[in-house]
């Protein structure tokens, strides 16, 4: 039996890279497995290659009103949510004097507003239940800057603080709320990277080689699971020791 039976996750944008590594993961842990869509024909292809169980709702985590229409449809079809993983993200990279308002805007609604909108429709009720746990799954360069994402890094810097505050108002209600930071993954946007590109930023990575989405899915794992009840607040950095802090 895995540790994770009976729970019901909610992991946002599961049909990415990282994201289908960590439905994967909790799923055989025994979670049931609920995520979010925007682009529905891949949404219908990836629910189909999976072999587990899956609840797959359109949802835009940067919209309030969507969030709640999921809680609406996650109460009706399953009842509650146990498990948080707020892994939705996108990048719109560019200088700083090319950066624009719009490009500014996307990155902290979906990486940021998101985390707001999605975890306020689910907390009470887990404090309510004197049980819970929400990973918010930010980045190497929110803890580091990188040059040509001001938005992106803002965006998943403050997702820590959220997760510090939070993890403070939640604690003696049995939710942790907690940080993973992941370094360079080999998902398939960092695999379509010219190789020499590549290989330049391999060479910034003391273990010599990128992390593969499964190691980020079993620390989420961990997290998730009832022998990770005394780490909260904390950003776990799972980059290779290319940045340490
Ligand atoms: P992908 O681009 O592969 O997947 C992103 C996922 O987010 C997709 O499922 C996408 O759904 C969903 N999504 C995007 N916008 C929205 C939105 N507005 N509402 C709901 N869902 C949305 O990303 P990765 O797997 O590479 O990254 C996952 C997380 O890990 C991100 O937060 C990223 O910032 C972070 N990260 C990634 C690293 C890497 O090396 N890949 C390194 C460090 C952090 P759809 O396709 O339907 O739009």
């Amino acid at each position: 039996m895995g540790t994770l039976e009976g729970k019901i996750a909610l992991v946002t944008g599961g049909t990415g890279g990282i994201g289908t590594a960590i439905c994967q993961r909790l799923a055989a842990d025994g979670a049931r497995i609920v995520t979010t869509y925007m682009n529905q024909e891949k949404a219908e292809k990836w629910q189909a290659d999976q072999d587990f169980e899956s609840t797959i709702i359109r949802c835009d985590v940067g919209s309030y009103e969507d969030c709640e229409r999921l809680r609406e449809q996650i109460e009706s079809e399953l009842g509650h949510v146990d498990l948080i993983v707020n892994n939705a993200g996108i990048t719109r990279d560019g200088s700083f004097k090319k950066m624009n308002a719009d490009k500014w805007s996307q990155v902290i609604a979906t990486n940021l507003d998101s985390v707001f909108n999605v975890t306020h429709q689910f907390a009470n009720g887990m404090a309510e239940r004197g049980h819970g746990r929400i990973v918010n799954i930010s980045s190497i360069n929110g803890q580091k800057g990188q040059f040509g994402q001001t938005n992106y890094s803002a965006a998943k810097a403050g997702l820590h603080g959220f997760s510090m505050a939070l993890a403070q108002e939640v604690a003696r209600k049995g939710v942790t709320v907690n940080t993973v930071s992941p370094g360079y993954i080999a998902t398939e946007m960092v695999m379509a990277v010219p190789e020499e590109i590549r290989d330049k930023i391999i060479a910034q990575i003391p273990v010599g080689r990128l992390g593969k989405p499964e190691e980020i899915a079993a620390l989420v794992a961990f997290l998730c699971s009832d022998e990770g009840g005394f780490i909260t607040g904390a950003n776990l950095a799972a980059n290779g020791g290319q940045h340490m802090h």
